[in-house]
């Protein structure tokens, strides 16, 4: 089945997702990592996002659709996909519902990571990125994992959009924007809440239980 995970910046969308990924094959689908990759490249569309991502706010959700939309329409990706971090208000989960439906394909869940903004703070303050091979540890948490970690360490980079001014910025914009959005899949049969401040492994445990429903 195709998976929305959403929940505010730090709930652990990249993380949960990275486990579906290597548990049971799914298609992550970052529209926050296909953003940075288009500012990469260094084009006047990537410095455009750039701005918007260093001012907390929400990228152009016509720039964000038309990524979608090509991962979408990719056949052998059918039924695999997890959006993380997509839709981000109603007007993009209406956009979804309309590019699923021309691509034959549905939702089959939607699940919300329910955290509050406190430990948030504490998340993404020490969260650290491999470079290699994607996983985001936290440097306060995560130390022994670091340290053996089969890339090494000098791959483990900070997010440059993780700073807390960034962060309160990107808080507010996300109950601004995605409370509604919260509201409208809430009243969604296949909509699921999940406690976002237990383990990791528990979380996962729960996101696969509802996903082989
Ligand atoms: P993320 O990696 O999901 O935390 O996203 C990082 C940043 O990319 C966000 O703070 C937004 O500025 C932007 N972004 C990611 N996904 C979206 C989206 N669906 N709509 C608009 N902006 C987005």
């Amino acid at each position: 089945m195709n998976i929305v995970l959403f929940g505010p910046p730090g709930a652990g969308k990249g993380t949960q997702s990275q486990y579906l990924v290597q548990r049971y094959s799914y298609i992550q689908i970052s529209t926050g990592d296909l953003l940075r990759n288009e500012i990469k490249k260094n084009t006047e569309l990537g410095k455009e996002i750039l701005a918007k991502i260093d001012a907390g706010e929400f990228v152009h959700d016509e720039i964000v659709n038309s990524l979608i939309e090509k991962i979408v329409s990719k056949k052998n990706y059918n039924n695999k996909l997890i959006f993380d971090g997509y839709p981000r208000n109603i007007s993009q989960a209406e956009n979804l519902d309309k590019i699923m439906l021309k691509n034959n394909q549905s939702i089959g869940a939607i699940i919300y990571l329910d955290v509050s903004r406190s430990i948030i703070e504490k998340r993404i303050l020490g969260r650290i990125v491999c470079e290699k091979c994607n996983i985001t540890l936290n440097e306060y948490h995560d130390q022994e994992e670091i340290e053996k970690h089969k890339c090494g360490k000098k791959y483990f980079k900070k997010r440059k959009d993780d700073n807390s001014e960034t962060i309160m910025k990107r808080y507010d914009t996300f109950i601004k924007e995605t409370n509604p959005l919260l509201d409208y899949y809430a009243k969604k049969p296949s909509f699921f809440k999940v406690d976002a401040t237990a383990k990791i492994n528990e979380i996962s445990t729960k996101i696969a239980e509802i996903t082989n429903v």
